[in-house]
């Protein structure tokens, strides 16, 4: 479910969706909203196969070895999901413009795996959330939401078709999965999905980012790699955001490439986020832990996939 429903935008110089953000979110912001519903009493469910309680693993996905510490997954439900928008919503109102990329921070709404879910309705979250920059995110999910009620196969095809040969490499596809690239942003973020089926938003650019423009790999073995493991993976926000590092979508400056070590720079400087999933690099001092190649080899982590300056 999104804010504005998929269809309901229409841009003026024609066609059926809207391919640029910026635009899309000045029609957003001006568009009606319906009124937020109270839930129902009761939700009929179809006959069918029986219901019963699923059963859950509490272990971490990944190697529990690599993990920092075992790790809680959040509680799922409407309960749970109304009790962290509440304490959000009277949190981000201070700082979530600054604090979104802070790394080490973890200052983000963590909401993606409740809205995904339908736990938390987004209609009712933008309305009483008063932080500008906050909606402006809830406005990227409807974004994709309507580019892929428009273009459907955007888990399958290039939305902006480019003809980008990718390599096969297993290997590379393995060392990036496991976060065993040597490039410690990428790992780092890579061993936080496996471990607790999350990663923040720098860091999905950043990983991403690095799979497709540095080392060819197809973004739809990244993107399914993601699928598998995020908490809040759906197709629209999750494929449209891979089409758009890869450059084969909805971004106006398609050949832009993150730099690993200039974002980790800026958004880890201590190095803090990256030492608390690579155990290996704990005794390396800040200056050197985004680059650890620039001086002696460390024990139990790998030199970079592709070469770094
Ligand atoms: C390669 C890549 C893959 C991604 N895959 C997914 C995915 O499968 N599911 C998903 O919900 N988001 C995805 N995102 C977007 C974003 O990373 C997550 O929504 C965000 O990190 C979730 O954390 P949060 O709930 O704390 O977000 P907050 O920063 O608190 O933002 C609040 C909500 O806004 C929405 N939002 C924020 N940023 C984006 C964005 N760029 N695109 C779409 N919606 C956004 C989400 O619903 C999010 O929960 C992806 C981003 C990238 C770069």
């Amino acid at each position: 479910m999104t804010i504005v429903p998929p269809e309901a935008l229409r841009p003026s110089g024609g066609g059926d969706h809207y391919r640029i953000f910026t635009p899309y979110l000045r029609a957003w912001t001006r568009a009606g909203r319906r009124q937020v519903l109270d839930a129902p009493e009761k939700v009929p469910f179809p006959g069918g196969p029986a219901l019963g309680r699923p059963e859950i693993s509490r272990e971490p996905y990944g190697s529990t070895r690599r993990a920092r510490r075992p790790y809680e997954f959040p509680r799922g439900g409407e309960s749970a999901a109304r009790r962290r928008m509440a304490r959000w919503l009277e949190w981000c109102a201070e700082d979530y413009a600054d604090g979104k990329d802070d790394l080490a921070g973890d200052r983000t709404s963590r909401l993606g795996p409740y809205l995904r879910l339908g736990c938390v309705s987004p209609l009712e979250l933008e309305s009483l959330a008063e932080n500008g920059e906050f909606v402006r995110q809830l406005c990227w999910r409807d974004f994709y939401h309507q580019v892929t009620s428009a273009f459907p196969r955007i888990d399958r095809d290039d939305y902006r078709p480019r003809g980008t040969r990718w390599r096969d490499d297993d290997g590379a596809i393995r060392a990036w999965k496991e976060g065993l690239t040597g490039v410690p942003i990428v790992d780092a973020g890579m061993r936080h999905l496996l471990a607790e089926g999350w990663m923040p938003n720098r860091v999905r650019m950043i990983t991403a980012s690095f799979l497709v423009k540095r080392v060819f790999v197809d973004w739809r073995v990244g993107a399914g790699h993601f699928a598998e493991l995020l908490l809040d993976g759906v197709v629209a926000s999750n494929y449209g955001n891979w089409q758009w590092v890869a450059g084969t979508g909805n971004d106006t400056r398609p050949n832009r490439t993150l730099s690993p070590v200039r974002q980790a720079r800026r958004f880890d400087p201590q190095g803090e986020y990256v030492r608390r999933y690579l155990p290996e690099l704990a005794a390396v001092p800040a200056k050197a832990v985004h680059e650890p190649w620039r001086s002696a080899p460390v024990k139990g982590y790998p030199p970079p996939l592709v070469p770094f300056g």
